[in-house]
């Protein structure tokens, strides 16, 4: 019984290995956004990985040929932080009838989406319930399409911080409660144990106020530092990372001394703050689209007064955090939060940290490839092309190096060895 059962398993592995062979034949080449790139090129995928890189347009026997004579191939791009189990636009009250489940068959959309858009990678910072991993392991296990996901599950927070539900009567604030919050070290240390142990790949913390949510106490700093220095020990010590959503100076300043590994956001970073980012080591994850979905909803009656109050002050310094902190030499990963605007947009993001950031394209491409992999703790996988990784490769129209603009016009995307539908 078990022989045979061994022999079918030799026969479907055998099937898979020749079935599974793809010649990607690249005019440009990029394997590694830090590098010169090469001329025309052929990448050979073999189950899944990429095996070999061949100068010139070549085809093994027996490979699928992708021709992508005429455009550039280069590593999937990596987005840091992503809600793929929302959408934009949605009315805050809709958390009082939606079930979770909703969220994850609304992020199967989404991961589509986001996945034709280049990103092979994300790093998904909040979501309702298990939804994000479920959606993770589905698109894992090759039941849907999508990119790799890196998930926290919901974020943590203070009691009527961002993150907590706020903004209803309290009995029903109560029964929203998503079960993140926490007060003290003890308590949101075992918050961290609680979501390691549910399936959290990183914990998320919202450490200062948010923009979008109901509650009313600003953009600064909530949780007490050593608050915070609880819930990064705990993490680390569990193998996982911990992305802080920070707005103001002194939350983020906080932050990262009590050792967070990304400040997202960071909307109003100072010098100091960027100072202790910078001697931390941590990384800043600069979300611009972010402010896209805000500005093209302020002054429209569709925010209530106290997310509206909250927007205009943030849409005050668009940009300002990433410029001083590409100025201060501090490590920028990729990031969007797409779900606060349309998903599929993320590449818009590119052009936004060149306009607004001051970085050149190059800069950009390594932020959204080895920067975010190094961030996300997936380098050994993915953010290059070397052989050896896993096949998650891309093709756009014109050279991403000199124009980051050319990160929105995706013509071709692998994940994981399989390409995505493009329509
Ligand atoms: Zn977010």
């Amino acid at each position: 019984m078990k022989k045979s059962i061994l022999a079918i398993v030799a026969l479907l592995t055998a099937g898979a290995a020749s079935a599974q062979t793809y010649a990607i034949q690249a005019g440009r080449l990029i394997v590694d956004a830090s590098q010169t790139a090469r001329g025309p090129s052929t990448v050979i995928v073999e189950n899944g990985r990429i095996t070999r890189i061949e100068p010139g347009a070549t085809a093994p026997a027996g490979a699928t040929v992708v021709d992508m004579r005429a455009k550039t191939v280069l590593p999937g791009l990596i987005d840091a932080h992503v809600h793929l189990t929302g959408d934009p636009g949605t009315p805050f009250w809709r958390e009082t009838i939606d079930p979770n489940e909703l969220a994850a068959i609304v992020g199967v959309k989404n991961a589509l989406l986001t996945a034709r858009a280049g990103f092979t990678t994300v790093r998904d910072l909040g979501a309702p319930g298990n939804a994000s991993f479920a959606l993770r392991d589905a698109i894992h296990d090759g039941i849907v399409p999508g990119p790799r996901i890196i998930a926290s599950g919901g974020a943590l927070s203070i009691v009527g911080g961002h993150g907590d539900v706020s903004g209803f009567r309290p009995e029903v604030n109560a029964v929203l409660d998503p079960g993140g919050t926490c007060t003290g070290a003890d308590q949101c240390a075992l918050r961290v144990r609680e979501w390691a142990k549910r399936g959290s790949d990183v914990i998320k913390i919202t450490s200062t106020g948010g923009v979008l949510s109901q509650q009313g106490r600003g953009l600064e700093g909530h949780f007490d530092p050593a608050e915070i220095r609880a819930i990064t020990s705990t993490a680390h010590r569990l193998g996982l990372k911990v992305a802080a959503h920070a707005h103001g100076a002194r939350g983020i300043e906080d932050a990262a001394k009590a050792g967070v590994d990304s400040i997202d956001h960071g909307t109003f970073a100072d010098a100091a703050a960027l100072q202790a980012v910078k001697a931390r080591g941590a990384w800043y994850v600069p979300t611009l689209m972010a402010f896209t979905g805000v500005r093209d909803r302020l002054g429209k009656n569709i925010f209530t007064p106290v997310v509206e109050a909250k927007g205009r002050e943030a849409m005050a310094v668009w940009g300002h955090g990433l410029r001083a902190a590409h100025r201060a030499g501090v490590k920028i990963a990729f990031g969007t939060d797409s779900g606060v605007f349309e998903h599929g947009r993320n590449g818009e993001e590119a052009e936004l940290m060149v306009r607004l950031g001051g970085m050149s394209p190059r800069q950009v491409l390594v932020s959204a490839t080895t920067g975010a992999a190094e961030l996300l703790g997936v380098g050994d996988e993915v953010g290059t092309l070397d052989p050896g990784k896993s096949a998650d490769l891309i093709a756009v129209d014109g050279d991403p190096l000199t124009d980051a603009g050319a990160l929105t016009r995706i013509v071709y995307v692998m994940a994981r060895g399989k390409p995505i539908a493009m329509k």
